[in-house]
């Protein structure tokens, strides 16, 4: 399989290159050229054979290729449940049982697994360069930790991301460093975007990227959808439809591709907070990327979903892309009702981000749709305690490796908005503990 740019101005690499890389030269994403068909039609298997299924053929050609189901396995395994709710036809798709508490492990473990097999024995460090509204971070640093040949540098936005997630981005140590922007997610995107394609730079350090914008994530998020799908449809008959809260539209980039394979997957909503460029868009307004607003789903403060250039990209024109999927939006008093509504309707306490997608299935059920939709739970519940716990009046209790995070000790650098800050920042040696 060849991966092209979506700007068009950079040569089609494979998905090693791909890889490697992140962004493209030329300062695109890369897509692949072609969506290949799954011939998946049956339930069965674990979710790390369902992966490999379907990354098969985006490995084709690889030097990975015959490593692919080791790296599934290894990345891959921890549950994905497809939970009912007690309302018929309504299901949570809880992707947050892995080791950071939010469906973000799932990509970067995957992530790990390929490029650590990448690398040369010899080569020189790679610095992985990732910046996080919140979970990412915590998910890379935590797949990277301690692997021979990465340094990680997170940059999150201070102030914007909860205190148990600052906790977890900050307490890694040894190859992982944590830098507080002062600025929203978006700025810290500009300024890893920045470094990413900053020539001088890349003479003297080995970078790379572990945004959603790296096909190492967008593509093994594939899995749990396909998984869910084909394994509802078994039991069912019929497709299942997705509500998925978004932010840079990586997760719900990811549903639409497995439904492009061929999975049976229906509709797909993409439920934002109050960052509504993509609502607004699918609503018929021009694409018009904005700030980020600070909201209490902060992994989805984003203003300009960087995914948005890739859903684009394979679609002829607005009209089509828009025929894809529908968006809605919702403000944090409708996020802070979803969540006690979930308590008191269906007995279970969702995080903010899911309470969102929860928000737009309550207003489906109360247009009359009767269909089975899934919500998208992003995250466990317990890293956004402050805002759940005052609402749903009781401790929500961390599970373990989350717990394990809080009681390492934590630490992160201050940084400006001024990217000379950064690029003299990385260039100093990075300091090990
Ligand atoms: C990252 C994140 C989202 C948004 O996912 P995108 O792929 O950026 O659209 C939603 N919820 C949680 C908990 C997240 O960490």
């Amino acid at each position: 399989m060849r991966f092209a740019s979506t700007r068009g101005q950079a040569p089609e690499v494979g998905i090693d290159d791909a890889l490697a890389a992140g962004l493209a030269p030329d300062g695109g994403l890369y897509v692949p050229v072609a969506i290949p068909q799954a011939g998946m039609d049956h339930a069965g298997g674990t979710l790390a054979e369902t992966a490999t299924a379907l990354l098969a053929p985006y490995f084709a050609g690889s030097r990975l290729q015959s490593q692919l189901p080791a790296m599934c396995r290894a990345a891959l395994d921890f549950p994905v449940p497809l939970q009912p709710l007690n309302h018929p036809g309504d299901y949570l798709l809880e992707l947050f049982h892995g080791p950071t508490a939010a469906f973000k492990d799932i990509g970067a473990r995957f992530l790990a697994e390929a490029l650590s097999r990448l690398r040369a024995p010899d080569a020189p460090d790679t610095t992985i360069l990732v910046a996080t509204s919140g979970d990412t971070g915590a998910a890379v640093g935590a797949a990277f930790h301690r692997r021979e040949g990465f340094q990680v540098v997170i940059l999150y936005p201070d102030g914007r991301v909860s205190p148990r997630q600052a906790h977890g981005l900050g307490c890694f140590g040894d190859n992982v460093q944590a830098l507080r922007v002062d600025g929203t997610f978006d700025d810290c995107q500009r300024l890893v975007k920045q470094a990413l394609t900053d020539s001088a730079l890349r003479e003297t350090l080995t970078l790379g990227s572990a945004n959603s914008i790296s096909l190492g994530r967008l593509l093994p998020q594939m899995a749990y959808y396909a998984h869910a799908a084909l394994q509802f449809r078994a039991e069912q008959g019929t497709s299942l439809n997705f509500i998925i809260p978004t932010g840079n539209l990586g997760n719900a980039l990811a549903a639409w591709l497995a439904r492009s394979m061929g999975l049976p997957i229906g509709e797909i909503v993409l439920a934002s907070n109050a960052n509504d460029a993509l609502p607004r868009y699918f609503a018929g307004a021009d694409y018009l990327p904005q700030a980020g607003k600070a909201t209490i789903a902060n992994a989805m403060d984003v203003g300009a979903p960087s995914n948005f250039e890739r859903l684009r990209w394979w679609h002829a024109d607005d009209a089509s892309v828009r025929a894809a999927m529908t968006a809605c939006s919702v403000d944090d008093d409708g996020i802070r009702q979803a969540i006690k509504a979930a308590q008191a309707r269906h007995g279970v306490v969702p995080c903010p981000h899911t309470a969102v997608g929860l928000h737009a299935l309550a207003d489906s059920r109360a247009r009359g749709d009767e269909r089975p939709w899934a919500v998208v739970a992003t995250a466990h519940p317990a890293k956004f305690e402050t805002v759940v716990e005052p609402l749903v009046g009781h401790d929500v209790v961390p599970p373990p490796a989350l717990a394990d995070a809080l009681a390492r000790p934590a630490a992160a650098t201050p940084l400006g908005l001024d990217y000379a800050d950064l690029r003299d920042w990385l260039l100093e040696p990075i300091a090990t503990a």
